[in-house]
């Protein structure tokens, strides 16, 4: 059944983003983007009436599609301006990458398991959000064609460590967004500098974990 944006899903989105303004997100080009992107487009229809809930919600593969306070809470660590290069990993059902080019990002996104890749990357196109969509490993950054460096980098699933080849992606001056950890994770902000990065440590969170490789 294909998703329709009424308005009672426009009022639990305005709701969703009073709800985001209360939990200390400031960033109006962040709440703008949450306010204009249809969450419940990212997920099964039959979970409409939470699509607006700050829950993590399943998605195809044992996957998740992350709580919104978190996509505004990394998307605001970002602070992004329009035109940006953003290399995310991660894409999961599209949702984070949705707001990302909302706020006038260059999105390069990837994603290591094929059903989502798929599934998403056509979502993407048909919404005419216009991020590039890659199936690959995202411990390795984009190797596919080269893009770096990138002004922003973001990962939406919970790693063990700060990869290195991820960091040699980024421009000095750039951030990345990681959530570091084994089963709990702690969300970093990493400033690439010319000598030793500079990294800043938020709040806890909870994230599907980063594994290693593709899965077809
Ligand atoms: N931002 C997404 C989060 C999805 S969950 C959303 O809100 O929908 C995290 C995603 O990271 C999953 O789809 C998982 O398959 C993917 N992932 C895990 N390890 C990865 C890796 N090494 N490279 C790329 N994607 C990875």
């Amino acid at each position: 059944m294909p998703h329709i944006d009424t308005l009672k899903h426009q009022g639990m989105r305005h709701r969703m983003v009073q709800a985001l303004r209360a939990k200390g997100i400031t960033d109006e080009n962040v709440l703008r983007a949450m306010n204009e992107v249809p969450r419940h487009f990212f997920m099964d229809s039959a979970l409409d009436n939470h699509a607006y809930d700050d829950r993590a919600l399943p998605i195809n593969c044992d996957q998740t599609i992350s709580h919104p306070s978190t996509v505004a809470f990394q998307s605001q660590l970002l602070e992004l301006k329009p035109g940006m290069k953003v290399l995310e990993i991660g894409t999961g059902s599209g949702y984070q990458t949705a707001v990302l080019c909302k706020m006038g990002a260059r999105v390069f996104s990837i994603e290591r398991q094929k059903g989502l890749f798929d599934k998403t990357k056509r979502l993407l196109a048909e919404q005419h959000y216009r991020a590039q969509c890659f199936l690959g490993d995202g411990y390795k950054g984009l190797t596919e064609i080269d893009y770096s460096p990138y002004d922003r980098i973001i990962i939406t699933c919970g790693a063990p460590y700060i990869p290195q080849p991820l960091v040699d992606q980024l421009k000095v001056g750039g951030y990345m967004v990681i959530p570091v950890g084994d089963e709990h994770q702690k969300m970093q902000r990493l400033l690439k500098t010319e000598g030793e990065p500079v990294i800043e440590t938020f709040g806890d969170f909870r994230f599907v974990p980063m594994l290693g490789g593709r899965q077809f």
